[in-house]
């Protein structure tokens, strides 16, 4: 497929941009080829600078859960924007967000916005530290946490991507607070509180990893990995930070955690602070994070956290995020879950057909496709899959019209958009990018 326009913007973006892109897994760097520019995007479908169409299964990695330019969404910023564009000062919408988010998510019990899900767990762990007054954080290995220095350690997404151990210009003082742990592996979480218990402020975990390829976390007796997480953590007088900044809204209406959280008074647990972005802010730059009210009293002006921003609770995205959270009704849920289970179904068939070794795994409306056989549980299971063989996939779905996350460790993203005819496309380019990706 030529693609002159995109070309000629690649190589025009690549002198003064680095490598061309502003976020790098957009470079196609383990995939190869020149990067679709994107011109336009309406519900399913986005379209290129040279006019191709294209099927869109990653939705700016999670933003667009209703779609591209969804009207409702669109007409509520364009509202707000007639109103002013930001104030710098508390405005309404930051009011009803929290709330919205408050009333979904039962931890959350106060929320501050901020403008990534970078800046959320960032700032989650500060409080963190604060509250505990201990410097150590617990992390799992293949979880993304956004480009904060003390997490950038093992990390998955663009870091698994291109199979980094982490990141030059990290200083060894602050990878010394860090410690990374096999996800799932309990014995490994009890030896580390054991041994160090008394220095952990908080262990960060995605609350259903989705950056190394979708691993939901498993049931050991009935106990879930998060829940156990949680328990380890207080016995030791340490925090649960639950990062939903990907699932968040999205595995269901409560995020992961209404999949795993407690079911009856008997069982109750909670993460003390919760992370959230994309879905909240509907496509504008937005993250919070929220949970406990005697935690988040921690931060400033009342508290000795600081924690600010210039632009955080713009107007803008907040109208975005509450049109878009106010579009995620159960009846949206069920479009949604009922779009991943028939494209699940749709690949797992194409690629049995073509004798792919593949694993589907979900996590609530969560999937993704792993190019192995056996089911994936850690980083180290996701990093065995064959990756050449998602390459080759990769690029006849494109050839096909289809545009998925160009890396083997991400989950792919439905909207509501996704209708039985949008869905019907990609039906129609599965069975030619299967048998590529079996041929060697
Ligand atoms: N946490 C998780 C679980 C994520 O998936 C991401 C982004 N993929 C982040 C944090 C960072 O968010 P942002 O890219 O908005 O900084």
């Amino acid at each position: 497929m030529t693609s002159p326009v995109s070309a000629d913007l690649f190589a025009r973006a690549q002198q003064v941009i680095p490598s061309g892109v502003n976020s790098p897994v957009r470079a196609f760097g383990s995939v190869g080829g020149t990067p679709p520019f994107l011109t336009e995007a309406a519900g399913a479908l986005l379209r290129d600078a040279d006019g191709t169409e294209y099927v869109d299964l990653v939705g700016s990695w999670g933003p667009m859960i209703l779609g591209h330019a969804n009207p409702q969404v669109v007409e509520a910023v364009r509202e707000a924007a007639g109103r002013g564009l930001s104030f710098g000062a508390p405005q309404p919408g930051e009011v009803s967000l929290a709330e919205e988010v408050t009333r979904r998510i039962g931890p959350v019990e106060q929320l501050r916005l901020v403008n990534s899900g970078t800046e959320a767990t960032m700032s989650a762990l500060r409080v963190a530290r604060a509250a505990t007054g201990r410097d150590v954080i617990v992390k799992f290995a293949g979880c993304y946490h956004g480009h904060v220095d003390a997490l950038l350690a093992e990390a998955g997404s663009g870091v698994a991507t291109f199979a980094m151990p982490g990141s030059a210009g990290v200083t060894a003082a602050t990878a010394k607070d860090t410690v990374v742990l096999p996800y799932g592996d309990r014995e490994a979480v009890s030896a580390l509180f054991a041994e160090r218990g008394g220095e952990i402020a908080a262990v960060i975990t995605e609350a259903a990893p989705a950056n190394m390829g979708v691993v939901p976390p498993r049931e050991e007796d009935g106990v879930g990995f998060n829940r156990f997480l949680a328990e380890t953590a207080h016995a030791a007088g340490a925090l649960l930070i639950s990062d939903e900044v990907l699932t968040g809204f999205r595995a269901s209406r409560e995020g992961y955690y209404g999949v795993d959280g407690p079911t009856g008074a008997e069982d109750a647990w909670a993460p003390d602070l919760m992370t959230f972005g994309k879905v909240i802010g509907g496509g504008l730059p937005v993250g919070a994070f929220g949970g406990r009210e005697d935690l988040m009293a921690l931060l400033a002006p009342a508290g000795p956290v600081y924690q600010a921003g210039t632009l955080s609770g713009n107007p803008l995205a907040t109208a975005a995020g509450l049109a878009t959270l106010s579009g995620l009704d159960e009846a949206a849920y069920e479009v949604l879950g009922s779009a991943s289970r028939t494209l699940q179904q749709m690949v797992a068939e194409a690629l049995t057909t073509a004798g792919v070794p593949h694993v589907v795994q979900t996590a609530g409306t969560l999937f993704s496709v792993f190019f192995r056989e056996e089911p994936v549980h850690s980083y180290a299971d996701a990093k065995a899959q064959d990756t050449e063989a998602f390459t080759r996939f990769f690029h006849a779905m494109l050839e096909g019209g289809i545009y998925l996350p160009p890396s083997a460790f991400e989950a792919w993203f439905v909207s509501t958009a996704h209708t039985p005819e949008v869905l019907d496309r990609i039906a129609e380019a599965l069975p030619r990018a299967a048998r590529a990706a079996a041929q060697r």
